[in-house]
């Protein structure tokens, strides 16, 4: 199935326990300001999205959208899932506070069932962050499976692309083409990533 994929907002949850289960979902998660909801719309075709998520308190919850529901006929069980989780590192946030968030999305990746894939997005234009790689090695640890992202291909500039996107794959311990890139503001590499999505689904 090409082209957009429909998102549905079905919840917001503070914890994985009150979310409905999920025949299979893939989640993106990133530190704040990666460019995570500016990638969920263009996967999506659509900007209003982010308004939805971007309610004040939702950029702190788990977000529940039903994939490409409108395309299933005759049933009323859940489809496929992505969940959007709050973004990591907000610097401006109290301690106490990011010992819950940090609860909160650990708690998320480890207990969800048929979690098919975690979509960890860096930012493409500055590199992996400590915090980046941080959340990589957590997820090694853990043996979850993972995918990394890199965001804002069209902010670097042309002439240093191979050199970054070596550096990426490097600090990210991966192979040049295990990252993938995209730009939500050219659409570059986003059908590629809608692509990959609904494999991870189906
Ligand atoms: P979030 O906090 O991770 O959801 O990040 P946003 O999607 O809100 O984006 C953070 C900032 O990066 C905003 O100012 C966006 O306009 C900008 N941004 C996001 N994606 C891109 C991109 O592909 N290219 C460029 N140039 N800017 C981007």
């Amino acid at each position: 199935m090409a082209g957009p994929i429909q998102l549905r907002f079905v919840q917001s949850a503070t914890d994985e326990s009150q979310l409905p289960s999920s025949p299979a979902e893939v989640t993106f998660v990133g530190r704040s300001n990666v460019g995570k909801s500016s990638v969920i719309n263009a996967l999506s075709g659509r900007k209003k999205l982010a308004h939805v998520s971007n309610t004040p308190g939702r950029t702190r919850l788990l977000n529940l959208f039903e994939v490409d529901a409108g395309k299933r006929t005759g049933s009323n069980q859940l489809g496929p899932t992505l969940v959007d989780l709050p973004g990591y590192g907000y610097a401006a946030a109290p301690g106490q506070m990011r010992g819950d968030w940090q609860r909160m999305i650990e708690g998320y990746l480890l207990e969800r069932e048929r979690l098919e894939m975690i979509v960890v997005l860096v930012d493409g234009a500055v590199g992996p962050t400590k915090l980046d790689t941080q959340m990589l090695g957590w997820l090694r640890g853990n043996d979850l499976p993972h995918t990394v992202v890199a965001t804002k291909h069209d902010k670097v500039k042309s002439s240093l692309l191979d050199k970054r996107r070596n550096e990426v794959a490097e600090r990210c311990d991966l192979e040049r083409g295990d990252v993938v890139w995209v730009s939500a503001v050219k659409g570059t590499g986003i059908d590629r990533l809608r692509s990959l999505v609904r494999s991870w689904l189906s």
